[in-house]
């Protein structure tokens, strides 16, 4: 038990300095965040992932992808309403205690769209590189293959997909 403690408490520390170095923010309210710290150990330990705290996983890291933490969804929610959807990250307000976090809708689709069709093909023909978009906080690139962590967000490589 103490160390598992340890390792939420290390492991939110060092979210907490990875977050403000790139400006987001958890959540101050320091025993509610390592909570969502404490999920994530939890599920680290029984997908192999960090899959969102507040979302069941299917244990199919395919299908649970876009809501690896942090998760697709995030920075769409921190705009739209000043913290993520389980509210481990939250924006400046929030952060400042000026602003309290409310609970959201959920933004996952039920069904992921196939969002490139036809059209979609013929622009890539246009482009001397293919252009790669992280799905976590937008970050485009032009380049061969996308890099191994968003320069941005720090997403991993498999969170980038073809944007062009
Ligand atoms: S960023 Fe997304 S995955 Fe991470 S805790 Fe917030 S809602 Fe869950």
């Amino acid at each position: 038990m103490g160390n598992n403690n340890l390792q939420v408490a290390r492991t939110y520390e060092r979210l907490a300095r990875e977050a403000e170095s790139v400006g987001y923010h958890l959540n101050p309210d320091a025993d509610f965040a390592k909570e969502l710290v404490h999920g994530l150990l939890t599920n680290e330990k029984r997908y192999g992932y960090w899959n969102c705290p507040c979302r069941l996983a299917t244990g199919n890291i395919e299908q649970d992808r876009d809501v690896i933490c942090p998760c697709d969804y995030r920075d769409q929610d921190l705009m739209e309403y000043g913290a993520c959807y389980c509210a481990l990250y939250v924006n400046d307000a929030i952060a400042k205690k000026e602003q309290i976090a409310q609970s959201i809708p959920e933004r996952r689709p039920l069904v992921r769209e196939n969002q490139r069709n036809g059209s979609g093909d013929l622009e890539k023909t246009r482009w001397k590189y293919p252009v790669w978009r992280c799905r976590v906080c937008g970050y485009l690139c032009a380049r061969d293959g996308p890099p191994e962590t968003c320069p941005i967000c720090r997403a991993k490589k498999d969170r980038f997909e073809r944007f062009l």
